[in-house]
């Protein structure tokens, strides 16, 4: 197991912000975390990480207890969050060189490693723009190569594609699939469930701090309804769940006025919102 969260409580101000908390991750696995804002997924992500302690229970990330071994935790793990960007006053050679050096990875290796994740992440061209004039896919590309410089068994990418355009987006996705064939294990939190349903193989949602849901998306589908019927009258919009698009289909066939009504195969979104109550 690369990743294993047991009965892991945080508790703010007399608060359960993450509460009895448990699951796994396997190696080699790629594993969404979801819930709505304020479920607890930054909470959960900074104690795996070990920038925060749990109030309750046990962590291990990488083979290692989190509070016991935060070092050789942080040695294992790659991270790429939203508030840990990269210098943009450094080249963006000087910021892999300033985190290789951070990690004590020796020359010439810390070189080699340096020039071949600036070509994995193809930014050799750009290694001595200064990081502020870069585009934002540019930097989360970089924010990646610097996560993988040390070689890490586990990488955490919190919301990675927040604010990227379509394109920019899909070429990350291919990259973290692509690291993920390589054997990498990949912790990562979003908001879009397109992006889920196309890189994660399980899936943890959470709300209030508790798990309500594991499993894949398919499993999510069969225990749902692989159908969904949607039903829009003025400006509400209603949505009801059915076993398959065929038994919608049949049940709609029964209804005399079809106006507004529309059958479409279920998708994690609508399971999302069903569970969480809430849009996105
Ligand atoms: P998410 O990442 O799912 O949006 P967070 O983990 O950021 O959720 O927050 C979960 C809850 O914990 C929120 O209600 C938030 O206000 C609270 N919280 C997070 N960090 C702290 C902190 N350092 N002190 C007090 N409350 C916090």
């Amino acid at each position: 197991m690369a990743v294993k969260i047991k009965n892991v409580s945080k508790i703010y101000n007399k608060i359960s912000v993450v509460d009895d908390l448990s699951f796994e991750i396997k190696s080699g696995e790629i594993f969404g975390l979801l819930g709505p804002n304020g479920a607890g997924k930054s909470t959960t992500i900074k104690m795996l990480i070990t920038l925060a302690r749990p109030s309750e229970g046990k962590i291990e990330v990488a083979g290692y207890d989190v509070v016991e071994s935060p070092f050789a935790v942080k040695r294992n793990i790659g991270v790429v969050l939203q508030q840990t960007s990269v210098d943009g006053d450094l080249t963006v050679w000087e910021n892999l060189e300033f985190h290789g050096r951070m990690h004590h990875i020796p020359n010439p290796q810390r070189q080699e490693l340096i020039d071949r994740w600036l070509e994995y992440v193809e930014l050799n061209d750009r290694r001595s723009s200064l990081v502020k004039t870069l585009s934002g896919g540019m930097k989360r590309r970089l924010q990646i190569a610097r996560a993988l410089l040390h070689n890490p068994q586990v990488l955490f990418l919190d919301e990675p594609t927040v604010g990227l355009d379509p394109q920019t987006r899909r070429r990350l996705w291919e990259i973290i699939k692509d690291l993920n064939r390589q054997g990498m294990t990949i912790l990562i939190t979003t908001h879009y469930m397109e992006e889920v349903e196309f890189l994660c193989q399980r899936v943890g949602i959470i709300d209030a701090g508790k798990l309500i849901e594991l499993g894949t998306v398919d499993d999510f589908k069969q225990k749902y309804g692989q159908g969904i019927m949607v039903t829009q009258k003025g400006d509400r919009i209603d949505y009801q769940f059915f076993p398959t698009t065929q038994d919608a289909n049949e049940y709609v066939n029964n209804i005399e006025d079809k106006t507004g009504i529309m059958i479409r195969p279920s998708n994690l979104e609508d399971i999302f919102v069903k569970l969480t109550g809430r849009q996105l």
